[in-house]
């Protein structure tokens, strides 16, 4: 696994993936995130950092109540 490459294709349709900030909406809870989107497809690529970082908080947060 190459996670944090900064050169990764669309698995559909092979164009480049740009950057792009994104609003992510996750339990209730909403947050913008710079992820890896096709410009082509539309297919967006979720890095691990933000699923085990960000959303693991979020969940963090709802627990601890
Ligand atoms: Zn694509």
């Amino acid at each position: 696994m190459a996670d944090g490459n900064e050169n990764w294709t669309c698995g559909k349709c092979g164009a480049a993936l740009e950057k792009k900030k994104t609003v992510f909406s996750y339990l209730g809870r909403s947050f913008t995130h710079d992820v890896d989107v096709c410009p082509v497809c539309g297919a967006v690529r979720i890095p691990r950092e933000l699923a085990e970082g960000r959303m693991a908080e979020v969940e963090e947060q709802l627990e601890d109540k």
